[in-house]
């Protein structure tokens, strides 16, 4: 998602852009572009705006207007309107198929990308003045060289390794079980964050088939827990579901597929190597508690394009040391401000030593009375600093 949104992102930079992805986007087995559905951010929304592929999407996006977040059999919850930001919306649900499809529906007209897939990177060679690569095609072996190399080849990254850079890893032992899921009652634009005795779970709204009883969940449980729900019938699932979330989004009637997605916290110790930068979840891949993996790599690949168009068009080497420790510098705010909060939601509401639960619910309800605490979701929507580069802006490159 990450790579594909950057190259489109580049496509009139001037320069030479090659995508190479080992699965195609069609495939069933594309691990980008799966089954989950994506809480996207008004921050991501001005970017696929300028990208030109919003008003596809917008058609099948589900508006988030309101927020409630609690925690299960304790009394602290709080709610956050779009509204009372002055928002229409504080973020969109859209399917990780949909934003695929429009991605590479854009990027096949692209003029100055060339798409290479299925072919896998098997090998990375960084030097000095250039980059280059081993990819394996269907037809055979193929080599090519680049001044710059983008990984967002995510979590497990080839090139990340290949540029020596180290990766701190922490296991949160939880796995995420994904799927839709239908009640009686219309999502009325309510996303629920519920903390539960058996790990986090949200609810977001879906668009599609019977579009407003369709939900997507996801459900984060220790990896036995997650092992034993996915083995339960849909209707032993749903009733498992519904006395851990309650009542508040109606009865639920019907559920789609399963997904299981093993969680850990994946932190590069830097984003730029020699002629590479790492993107997306090659850089830092989280937890989903907060919706933010994706909204930030976003994020990145919009400030990376406006500063590789900017050394483009004056004639300069994209990838120069000096560019890539800029770019490093730019992001280093944002980055940072996002893995620490997701990081710091997961441990917090996975904390059940005494008392913790009463801080918790203090803490909730402080939120739930504080405006200026509830201006801290809107920089969650948009970023957590620095500077703002003009795709996020929706301003087109
Ligand atoms: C359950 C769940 C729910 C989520 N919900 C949200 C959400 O609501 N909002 C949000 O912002 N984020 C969310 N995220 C995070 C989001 O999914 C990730 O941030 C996003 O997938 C990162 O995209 P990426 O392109 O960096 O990496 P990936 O999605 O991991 O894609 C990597 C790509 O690289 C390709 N590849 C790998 N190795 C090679 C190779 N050697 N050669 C060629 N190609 C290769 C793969 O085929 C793949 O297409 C969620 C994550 C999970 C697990």
């Amino acid at each position: 998602m990450v790579g594909a949104s950057l190259a489109l992102a580049l496509s009139r930079s001037g320069l030479s852009v090659v995508l190479i992805e080992a699965t195609a986007p069609d495939s069933a087995a594309q691990p980008s572009f799966d089954e989950r559905t994506t809480a996207l951010g008004n921050g991501s929304r001005r970017v696929f705006e300028a990208l030109g592929v919003w008003d596809a999407l917008q058609a099948e996006a589900a508006p988030i207007r309101s927020i409630h977040v609690s925690d299960a059999q304790r009394f602290g919850f709080a709610r956050v309107d779009a509204a009372e930001l002055g928002l229409q919306a504080l973020g969109f649900v859209v399917a990780n198929r949909a934003i695929g499809r429009e991605l590479w529906s854009a990027l096949r007209q692209a003029q100055r990308v060339t798409l290479r897939m299925p072919a896998r990177v098997m090998a990375v060679e960084l030097g000095a003045d250039c980059a280059s690569l081993r990819l394996q095609e269907d037809s055979g072996e193929l080599r090519l060289q680049a001044r710059l190399v983008v990984a967002a080849d995510g979590a497990q990254s080839l090139v990340r390794a290949a540029a020596g850079i180290s990766a701190q890893i922490h296991d949160y032992e939880q796995t995420a079980i994904v799927a839709a899921l239908r009640t009686d009652q219309p999502d009325a634009g309510i996303a629920y964050e519920r903390f539960t005795q058996a790990g986090p779970m949200a609810l977001l709204p879906l668009r599609g088939a019977g579009a407003g009883h369709w939900h997507t969940l996801v459900w984060a449980a220790a990896p036995a827990d997650a092992q034993a729900l996915l083995a339960l019938t849909p209707q032993q699932f749903l009733a498992r579901w519904q006395q851990m979330f309650g009542w508040r989004a109606g009865r639920a009637l019907q559920l789609g597929h399963r997904g299981a997605y093993p969680l850990s916290l994946v932190r590069a110790a830097t984003a730029v190597g020699p002629r590479a930068v790492l993107l997306g979840n090659a850089a830092q891949a989280m937890h989903p508690v907060a919706g933010q993996g994706f909204n930030l790599g976003l994020r990145d690949a919009a400030d990376l394009a406006e500063l590789l168009s900017e050394v483009a068009r004056s004639g300069g080497d994209v990838g120069e040391a000096l560019v890539l420790q800029r770019y490093a510098a730019q992001r280093v705010a944002d980055r940072d401000g996002v893995v620490r909060f997701t990081d710091a939601l997961v441990r917090v509401f996975a904390d059940r030593r005494p008392g913790v639960g009463v801080l918790r619910d203090l803490g909730l309800l402080a939120f739930d009375l504080l405006p200026p605490a509830k201006r801290v979701l809107g920089r969650v929507s948009l970023g957590f600093g620095g500077r703002r580069s003009a795709l996020t802006r929706g301003v087109p490159l």
